[in-house]
């Protein structure tokens, strides 16, 4: 069976890959399954460019068809902040998830920005490569608004503070299922696997 290189070592979005993919035939591998220790630098200015950089790094590494992914929150307010920088918002010696969703909390406060105008939403970019090159990307977002106060205590990072209407609840108050059944992700995923089947097909074609 072909394998298809998850470009992650987040024990998290691995599980998320398998759930969304399970149906595809092929077999799901991880960095750490494969030794590979690399660590490309997340230096483009868009989710696309990060996401387009891990999977071509990846692929060449391993020679395997690899999926990256890059994703991020972007809040209307704060002009689209902090998206790119959502992992490393603030001072990032001294903030850690919390830190950085207080940051936030701080800088809308400070702008006196009202429930109507908290809107934002999370959004992640995938890309498929081989060690040829890039096959192509897609991406998946989901909008909210953001609270006055973080609420619940599941998921991670920015989650407490991103409410969904839909749900009456901020991420960190529902299950996972219920986070991975709208999630900027899953969509992104979902988007992608007529690409994967296609380049899944392409591969055994050259075999
Ligand atoms: P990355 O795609 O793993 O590089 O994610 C970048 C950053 O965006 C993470 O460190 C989080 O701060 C934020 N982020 C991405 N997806 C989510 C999510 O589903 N919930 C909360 N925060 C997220």
């Amino acid at each position: 069976m072909i394998k298809l290189l998850i470009a992650t070592n987040n024990p998290g979005k691995l599980q998320e890959y398998r759930e969304i993919l399970a149906s595809l035939p092929m077999t799901l591998t991880s960095p750490a399954d494969e030794g590979l220790t690399l660590d490309p630098a997340e230096s483009g200015n868009t989710f696309e460019e990060n996401a387009i950089i891990k999977a071509q790094a990846f692929a060449r590494a391993s020679g395997l068809l690899t999926l990256a992914d890059d994703s991020g929150l972007e809040i209307d307010a704060l002009d689209g902040e902090p998206g790119v920088y959502s992992a490393r918002y603030g001072n990032t010696a001294k903030h850690d998830h919390m830190g950085r969703y207080q940051l936030v909390l701080k800088k809308l406060a400070a702008k006196n920005i009202p429930w109507a105008k908290r809107t934002a939403r999370f959004r992640c970019v995938v890309a498929l490569a081989t060690r040829e090159g890039l096959i192509g990307t897609a991406q998946g977002s989901v909008a909210g608004l953001i609270t006055f106060e973080p609420q619940g205590n599941g998921g991670f990072g920015y989650d407490p503070i991103f409410f969904v209407p839909e749900f009456n609840h901020t991420l960190a108050e529902v299950s996972s299922e219920q986070k991975n059944s709208i999630s900027h992700r899953a969509r992104a995923v979902r988007a992608a696997v007529p690409m994967i089947e296609q380049a899944c097909q392409e591969f055994l074609l050259q075999e």
